[in-house]
């Protein structure tokens, strides 16, 4: 099933050249997502991060972000029969969050997570589709933490190695499906 997966992910996710800027390539999951049994080999492999080495699972929520994050986090928490929790853009959450702000390459933007989404103590999986500079990740874990929840991992879809964002990982267990 993995050496499936790591054959067919090349022709699922697509680099179009200059979105949504010049210079940068974006890595397009549209047609993995399109693909079910990529899609589910995917999840599977992401999901793994949530258990331990007998199986068991080992985490009680499972983060996505805005907007791909959730399509792989939300089957990632019903697969590992933990709650899905949505981090999202400012001002989009009905109730009251913590927020951080973090640099972009210009300017700077602000995720935010409702306060009682996570318990004190809980095991956190943090779960996206691609891990560039990191500052996604990072501001994610801070907000987990700023719940009093701790981040059991981090799990993406894609990491792109000539990128800073393994550092923002730091010690936390680490899984890219694919690193290019
Ligand atoms: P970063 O915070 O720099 O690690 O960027 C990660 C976030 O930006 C993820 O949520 C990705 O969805 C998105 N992202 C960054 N670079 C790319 C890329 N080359 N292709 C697709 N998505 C990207």
């Amino acid at each position: 099933h993995d050496a499936w997966l790591q054959g067919h992910l090349d022709t699922l996710i697509r680099d179009i050249p200059d979105f949504p800027e010049p210079g940068v390539v974006f890595k397009d999951i549209t047609p993995l997502l399109a693909d079910h049994d990529g899609f589910s080999a995917v999840i599977e492999t992401l999901a793994r991060s949530g258990r331990d080495a007998d199986g068991a699972v080992i985490v009680d929520k499972v983060v996505g972000m805005e907007a791909r994050g959730f399509i792989l986090a939300a089957p990632v928490a019903l697969a590992l029969g933990a709650g899905f929790i949505p981090v999202r853009k400012a001002g989009k959450l009905p109730g009251p969050t913590h927020a951080v702000e973090y640099d972009l390459e210009y300017g700077s933007a602000t995720l935010e997570l409702h306060r009682d989404s996570i318990r004190e103590g809980e095991r956190v999986l943090i779960v996206d589709d691609v891990l560039a500079t990191g500052g996604t990740v990072a501001a994610t874990a801070k907000l987990i933490e700023q719940c009093g929840g701790r981040v059991a991992g981090v799990a993406v879809l894609m990491e792109l190695s000539f990128l800073p964002g393994r550092a923002a990982v730091g010690d936390l267990p680490f899984r890219a499906v694919k690193t290019v």
